[in-house]
C-alpha cells in the first residue's frame, strides 16, 4: 500500500495494482473506491495514515462494481455501517442484476504474456475467496450536481468500461477521480505510462469508452486520480488527447 498526497484534502492510495482515494472535509472523509477484497487491511491502514478513523468515512462512492473497486465495501459496511453510493445504472450492476466483468477464460488467455500472467496471479491472490460480491444496500447518486458528501463531489456518468461507470469530480480542488474510464497505466497494458484507456478485454463497450473519455475534456480539473496507474497533473484536455490518440 502506498499513499500519495494529492492536495490538502485528497490522498490517492495504491493497493494491489489498483487505486482508491480519500477525500477529507474537516474530520469527515469520502472514500472513492475500495480496492480488492484482500486490500481491506491496507484500506484501513491508509485511513489511519491520513490521520483518520474508519468511522470518519461518511460516504463511499463507487466508480463501478468490479471486484478491484468494491472489494473493501463489505468490510466497511459490515463493521462501520458506511453508506455506499454510485450512479443509478451502476447501482444495478452493484446489486448484480447483471455482471459485466472479465471472465476466467479471458483471464486464462491473458497468461500468454509475462506481465499479464503476473497480473492474473496478483488478482487471484487479491480476490480469493471472495469472488462473488454483491451490494444490495447500494444507494444512488444523481449526476452532475454537488453531492451531500465530504468534499462536495459531483458524479460524472462515463459509460463504457461498464454500462453505468461513474467518475467523480471535486470542483473545489480540480481533481477528477476517473476510475477505469481513463487510466494512466495497467500491468497488462502495452502502452506504458500515461493517460490511456484500459485494454479491450476489460471494457464492456469500446465506443462507449471513447465517448466517455472525450466528454471529460472540458471538465474543470487539472489533476487526475485514476483507477489504475499513477497520479497525473496538467490540462485535462491534453490527457484526453493522449488517451484518444
Ligand atoms: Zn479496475
Amino acid at each position: 500500500m502506498h499513499v500519495t498526497r494529492v492536495n490538502d484534502q485528497v490522498h490517492m492510495v495504491t493497493g494491489t495494482n489498483v487505486n482508491w482515494a480519500l477525500v477529507s472535509d474537516g474530520s469527515a472523509l469520502t472514500l472513492v473506491d475500495t480496492g480488492y477484497p484482500n486490500d481491506s487491511a491496507a484500506l484501513l491502514a491508509s485511513i489511519a495514515e491520513t490521520g483518520h478513523r474508519p468511522q470518519d468515512v461518511t460516504a463511499i462512492l463507487i466508480t463501478h462494481a468490479h471486484l478491484d473497486h468494491i472489494g473493501g465495501v463489505p468490510m466497511m459496511t459490515g463493521r462501520f455501517g458506511t453508506p455506499v453510493l454510485t450512479g443509478a445504472e451502476e447501482a444495478r450492476h452493484a446489486r448484480r442484476e447483471y455482471l459485466e466483468q472479465i471472465t476466467p477464460l479471458e483471464m486464462l488467455r491473458l497468461c500468454g504474456h509475462r506481465a499479464s500472467r503476473r497480473w492474473v496471479l496478483d488478482t487471484v491472490r487479491a480476490v480469493f475467496p471472495q469472488i462473488k460480491i454483491s451490494l444490495p444496500q447500494v444507494g444512488v447518486v444523481p449526476p452532475k450536481e454537488p453531492l451531500d458528501v465530504p468534499g462536495g463531489l459531483v458524479a460524472i456518468p462515463t459509460p463504457g468500461h461498464t454500462t453505468g461507470h461513474t467518475a467523480y469530480l471535486m470542483p473545489s480542488t480540480g481533481v477528477l477521480f476517473s476510475g477505469d474510464a481513463l487510466v494512466t497505466g495497467h500491468p497488462t497494458s502495452r502502452r506504458g505510462e500515461g493517460p490511456q484507456r484500459l485494454p479491450e478485454v476489460f471494457n464492456t463497450s469500446e465506443d462507449g469508452v471513447t465517448t466517455a473519455i472525450a466528454a471529460l475534456r472540458d471538465l474543470p480539473a487539472d489533476t487526475l486520480v485514476p483507477g489504475h496507474g499513477g497520479l497525473a497533473r496538467g490540462p485535462l484536455a491534453d490527457m484526453v488527447d493522449k488517451a484518444l490518440r
